[in-house]
């Protein structure tokens, strides 16, 4: 697609269909008549051609305009080729009749706003840094830039502030058309790939470009350019932006999740970030606290819980369910447990779905891998390990079955041992 060259007459003279783009000229065109050229299935969609049109198809990194022919949605606008517009429709339209259109003018201001300030924005970045812009797509929530060269903080923040003044100067934005051979003597941002005449958008006495978009009447409607983000992309930059009344959202959602933040660790914005590093830090030590606190407690559980294990030959078991602990507190009582010669402690949570850990120490002829796979095969549930201790999680059942099974598993092989 070619979306800033303009229709030829010839076509028309010749009498193929072509769609008078409305816009064009007039960006601010909401209402017209017009008349149904064709009306066509296409991928199972009603598609309408007029003779003329307001509707701007998605092209150039622009989006499509949504609103009504008739009482007709328009649901999508697609460019059918360089001279027809496709109108896909929610009820099809016949032809030879006139229809009345109107599109949406919040979603279409939107638009202008967002792709205006995309221009004065590229040329901020070519006039102050050389820098090109190679890629535009003006997303539904927010619009991304793709410059060719890598640029620090500094470079970045001073484009913004220089496509704000002209923002602010309010400079007048016109529409021009010239033929090939005038444009080429034109300061163009942009080198045009084709012939043909060209439609050019000039930011006065600052950026004069080829585009087929639709723009606003002067440069103070853009209302702010504010860039949101940027990273690096291929061996130039990506930006984040946001002009005009997505500003003003992005200004809200920003300042409500500030204003929370901020009630929360009561400090003031600027101290925001080294608060949360704080209190980052100090959950670490914390949890390093628990940690170890959890381990003294486990060695003591354990030792008190040895001592009620029965013996089964030479070994002593404890098989039991224990409250209050995590997969790791779970995990350190069972290797307490295991870490006295000759016992053997198979532990469940009380939590449902259930938590396992089976350890044995050293000289206990059980491998505790064998043993969790027996149990997870009954009750479900996922784990692993090795033979000296193995845990799993996620299995679902009565508790005192789980306990009898375990015993069924451990209990036998350590009587028969000699
Ligand atoms: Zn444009």
């Amino acid at each position: 697609m070619t979306p800033w060259l303009i229709a030829s007459d010839r076509d028309r003279e010749e009498g193929r269909p072509v769609t008078q783009r409305l816009y064009y000229a007039d960006p601010a065109c909401v209402e017209f008549e017009a008349a149904v050229v064709s009306c066509d299935t296409i991928e199972g969609r009603p598609v309408a051609v007029l003779d003329r049109t307001a509707f701007y198809p998605t092209s150039g990194g622009q989006s499509y305009d949504v609103g009504t022919l008739g009482d007709r949605q328009v649901l999508d606008v697609i460019e059918l080729d360089d001279e027809r517009i496709g109108h896909v429709v929610s009820e099809p339209l016949p032809p030879g009749t006139t229809v009345r259109g109107r599109i949406d003018w919040n979603r279409r201001f939107d638009h202008m706003q967002q792709h205006t300030g995309q221009h004065i924005l590229s040329a901020a970045f070519d006039r102050l840094h050389g820098s090109r812009t190679v890629g535009f797509h003006l997303g539904a929530v927010v619009s991304t830039l793709d410059l060719d060269k890598i640029l620090n903080a500094d470079s970045i923040n001073a484009a913004e502030a220089e496509a704000n003044r002209i923002v602010w100067e309010n400079r007048p934005i016109r529409i021009r058309i010239a033929s090939a051979d005038e444009a080429a003597s034109m300061p163009l941002r942009k080198e045009p790939t084709r012939s043909g005449p060209l439609r050019l958008i000039e930011v006065e006495g600052f950026d004069l470009s080829a585009c087929g978009g639709t723009h606003v009447a002067h440069a103070g409607q853009v209302g702010v350019i504010a860039l949101r983000s940027w990273e690096k992309f291929r061996g130039g930059m990506r930006l984040e932006f946001v002009c005009g009344t997505r500003t003003l959202r992005e200004f809200r959602v920003l300042r409500d999740a500030v204003a929370g933040s901020l009630r929360l660790l009561s400090v003031d914005p600027r101290e925001l970030p080294s608060a949360i590093e704080r209190a980052q830090g100090e959950n670490k030590e914390l949890r390093r606290t628990i940690r170890d606190q959890q381990a003294r407690l486990a060695g003591h559980d354990a030792a008190a819980m040895v001592a009620r294990a029965h013996q089964v030959g030479d070994t002593l078991v404890l098989i039991d369910a224990v409250d209050g602990w995590d997969q790791t507190g779970l995990k350190s009582l069972a290797a307490a447990a295991a870490s006295r010669p000759g016992v053997v402690a198979a532990l469940l949570s009380t939590t449902d779905p259930a938590l396992v850990v089976i350890a044995r120490a050293p000289d206990v002829g059980i491998d505790a891998a064998v043993v969790l796979k027996a149990l997870l095969a009954r009750f479900g549930g996922k784990g692993g390990g090795k033979a000296e201790l193995a845990q799993g999680g996620g299995l679902a059942g009565l508790r005192a079955e789980m306990l009898a099974e375990l015993r069924e598993l451990i209990e036998p092989s350590l009587r028969r041992a000699p």
